[in-house]
């Protein structure tokens, strides 16, 4: 007998063979045993997940000689000709190619004829969001005043190109994705019954790679039997499906777990051997990462058994997973933007080891911190912002705040940190009079005084860069500073005095001092730094999270707007 390909050989002939789709099952079961049918049932889900196996089990169920049940016997010949696809009353179209009008109107025209040996006469009609509009409007005509002896069982993986008014009059069940441990248990059934030999290695990274999909599943591991000529081989699926060598990510991870540059760079270079696609690598990076964030919360996850994740589990503390998961997404995104593709992974590697916290002092780990760094213009506004990580609150206790360093450290743990908390917006009292505190001081002047248009918007340009009692030293660029003449440096003075009530001398220096922030700086970090918290906390927010799983949805991140 020649081979049959697994999908077809071992397509569920029943409910209770279906791996998953509980919630479908459980719901045409008891609508079967109890007769409550409705004429018209639309199943949806990606391929490959049994849209058109339940309906054909459905269809099998509705026919049986035996009776109508969620049961069918299997044995009779209406089920066998159905099994066979042989069954007369069983009209199956492919909407894909068979999307004329008059293709449909020749199928329902007979519609209203008495099935010829079954039950019901059923029209199973598979991507059924292809049919052309005046098809749709031909079978809503029918849909409309079913004769009772006639099913449509429809499936479609886009019913949003559905018109609604079909949807409407269709009992819908969405078909779930199925989850690598589905597929992995299935293929380990098939391949025991068929007596194949496989490595356990083999199984995770078909059902990875056919992506929820069983069919897909299936057909790979036809591909893979047939490259390893009968026997599965780990070795010979990974270089079927392209995955990189696990053994080289290996040195990557370990070295990782150590926090060693050297030996990290080593391992990369040991891979450059290998020619690898660095895109799979971060990829299969990812998955290490993300397995190894599950074993550490659910120990008893199947992910224990791979020996990286736990290795990566055991060694980085969850918080540091989570950012390095973060990184690597960034670089994976990044990646076609560097240089080389090898430079871009060595850069994503060095931001995980020199970002990563350090568990001692909760002080970012840094092989030099020099006083200046040219990020330190960004640096003190997120003191006060909204958005702060815990991290960064512990190390502002643990440190003199007085400390140079210290405001550039705080800002890339808060940055670089995904777990930020998101309070709310106000400003935490400021005690230190570093050029942060006057930013804000500054702005809150400016703000409090509403002196004349021009005058404001050349004052918004300044940075407030030292108070001493009376005296404030504003710092601007020259061509501010040429019109900040002495008319309306004076008129500045005057509402400063009314402000504070006391006489104000104004200072003016050149050029802006590196770390210094004119209020319009200022306003524009504050609103970047709501922005991301409302970002974050919509994020988390489990009633949208929930909406957006509903409508397979994606949050619009540019359309957040920070409300003061
Ligand atoms: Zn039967």
């Amino acid at each position: 007998m020649s081979y049959q390909v697994l999908a077809r050989k071992w397509r569920p002939r029943e409910f209770t063979d279906m791996v998953g789709q509980s919630h479908v099952l459980k719901a045409l079961t008891s609508a079967l045993s109890q007769q409550r049918l409705h004429h018209a049932y639309l199943f949806t889900g990606t391929r490959g997940v049994g849209k058109t196996t339940v309906a054909r089990i459905f269809a099998k169920a509705l026919n049986c000689e035996e009776g109508v049940s969620a049961t069918p016997c299997g044995q009779c010949s209406a089920c066998f000709e159905v099994d066979s696809g042989r069954f007369v009353d069983l009209i199956e179209v492919d909407a894909a190619s068979r999307t004329k009008v008059e293709d449909t109107r020749d199928l329902l025209d007979n519609v209203q004829y008495l099935p010829t040996r079954g039950r019901y006469k059923v029209y199973l009609i598979d991507e059924v969001h292809m049919l052309s509009n005046s098809s749709f409007n031909a079978l809503l005509k029918t849909l409309e005043e079913p004769p009772a002896h006639v099913m449509f069982l429809l499936a479609t993986t886009d019913p949003q190109k559905m018109p609604v008014t079909v949807l409407s009059r269709c009992l819908q069940f969405h078909l779930k994705a199925l989850t690598p441990e589905q597929i992995v248990a299935r293929l380990q059934h098939i391949l025991v019954a068929e007596k194949i030999a496989y490595d356990d290695a083999t199984l995770p990274m078909v059902a990875k790679a056919a992506n929820g999909s069983l069919r897909d599943a299936l057909s790979l591991l036809d591909q893979a039997i047939a490259h390893g000529q009968g026997v599965l081989k780990s070795d010979d699926v990974r270089d079927m499906l392209g995955f990189v060598e696990h053994t080289s990510l290996a040195g990557f991870v370990a070295a990782l777990c150590q926090k060693d540059v050297a030996a990290t760079m080593q391992a990369i270079e040991a891979m450059e051997a290998f020619a690898p696609d660095y895109l799979a690598v971060l990829d299969e990076l990812l998955s290490t990462l993300h397995g190894a964030a599950i074993v550490q919360q659910l120990p008893g996850s199947h992910y224990a058994d791979n020996e990286l994740c736990k290795r990566l589990a055991d060694a980085i503390d969850a918080e540091t997973l989570q950012l390095y998961y973060q990184i690597a997404l960034h670089g994976k995104r990044d990646l076609p933007l560097a240089p080389s593709p090898r430079e871009g992974l060595e850069m994503c590697a060095l931001r995980m080891l020199v970002f990563a916290p350090n568990e001692n002092s909760g002080t970012a780990q840094r092989p030099e911190t020099p006083a200046k760094k040219p990020e330190a213009a960004t640096a003190p506004v997120r003191q006060p912002a909204p958005v702060a990580a815990p991290i960064a609150v512990a190390a502002k206790k643990a440190e003199p705040v007085s400390e140079p360093a210290s405001p550039t450290t705080h800002v890339e743990l808060a940055t670089a940190n995904p777990v930020a908390t998101t309070s709310e917006a106000k400003p935490e009292p400021i005690v230190d009079k570093g050029l942060c505190a006057l930013a804000s001081q500054w702005l809150a002047w400016l703000d409090a005084m509403k002196v004349p248009g021009l005058l404001d918007n050349l004052a918004r340009h300044c940075a407030l860069v030292e108070q001493q009692d009376d005296v404030l030293a504003l710092a601007a660029d020259h061509q501010r500073i040429e019109m900040l003449n002495g008319t309306r440096k004076s008129e500045l003075e005057q509402a400063l005095t009314q402000q504070l009530g006391r006489p104000i001398r104004i200072e003016i220096r050149e050029p802006i001092p590196e770390g210094a922030l004119t209020p319009t700086q200022l306003q524009k970090e504050r609103e970047a730094a709501k922005r991301a918290a409302a970002e974050q906390s919509l994020n988390n927010d489990p009633r949208l999270r929930e909406l957006l799983d509903l409508t397979e949805g994606r949050l619009l991140t540019e359309t957040i707007r920070a409300l003061n």
